[in-house]
């Protein structure tokens, strides 16, 4: 039989990324550099984990190098994001049926002395290949892969211990405080949800056509409550990320691949 495709799993932290580690066989520890990428099967499927460390750079290069070591069947990106949405609380998880990249933005002209309004732009998005185009285009939202979502939806109806909705994540370099900031990303993007990585790693799978989905746990909301971010949203995340991963390669016994 052919050997299986691994699916890679990123996360930036080792709160995000050690849970699913500690219940794999097979562990080797395969890093990129200086950054931890760990192979073994779970459930006797092929699995990567790759912690990234936050940001933008270091996730999408990490995925890049991951598509070319392992030729994953998937990529996720999945961990703890902030809540652009008031209804949502801590541990509530969103998926990201798009994501987007919310420093990907055009000001419009103000002239010298009359200040700076970020409300006052147009989305720009970011360049990917789009194989029916066959060009590069530029693209304010990616989407999830319809496949990883369904598998998603069946993980959910087991996930205890908050609500899980789909919709948009957005991406950036940043981390909002400002309440009126983050309302207006909600309106703008239409996000729920925002964190440091996903959109990027969508915008590099889909060069490379890699099915992709953005998996983020609500660590915090500024919305509701100052609160630090709950360390315990990283294994809880986890945990989903792993019933979504047996709903997903239940689809492929069930077509006999
Ligand atoms: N406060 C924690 C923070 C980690 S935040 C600490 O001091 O350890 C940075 C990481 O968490 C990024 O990888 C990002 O994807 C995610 N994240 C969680 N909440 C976020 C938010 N509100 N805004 C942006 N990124 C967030």
């Amino acid at each position: 039989m052919e050997e299986q495709r691994p699916v890679v799993i990123q996360g930036a932290m080792e709160v995000e990324t050690q849970h699913i580690i500690e219940q794999m066989t097979e562990v080797r520890e395969e890093p990129f550099g200086p950054f931890r990428c760990v192979r073994g099967l779970y459930e006797g499927r092929p699995l990567v984990i790759s912690e990234t460390q936050w940001g933008m750079a270091n996730a999408s290069a990490l995925a890049a190098l991951a598509i070319a070591r392992y030729k994953p069947k998937a990529v996720i990106s999945q961990g703890t994001a902030g809540a652009h949405d008031p209804s949502l609380d801590v541990y509530d998880i969103v998926l990201g049926a798009r994501t987007a990249n919310s420093s990907a933005w055009q000001s419009h002209y103000r002239a010298a002395g009359s200040g700076v309004d970020y409300r006052g732009l147009k989305k720009l998005g970011v360049f990917a290949w789009d194989e029916r185009k066959q060009a590069f285009t530029q693209e304010v939202y990616h989407f999830g892969d319809a496949a990883l979502l369904a598998a998603a939806r069946q993980a959910a109806a087991s996930y205890r211990h908050g609500r899980v909705v789909e919709g948009t994540i957005t991406t950036c370099d940043s981390w909002n405080c400002e309440v009126d900031r983050i309302a207006f990303l909600r309106e703008f993007y239409g996000s729920l949800a925002e964190e440091m990585e996903g959109d990027a790693v969508a915008q590099i799978c889909q060069s490379f056509a890699v099915p992709f989905l953005a998996v983020r746990i609500i660590s915090n909301s500024i919305l509701r409550n100052q609160d630090p971010w709950d360390l315990g949203t990283g294994p809880a995340c986890q945990d989903f990320v792993l019933a979504l991963l047996r709903a997903y390669w239940q689809q492929d016994s069930g077509t006999g691949l």
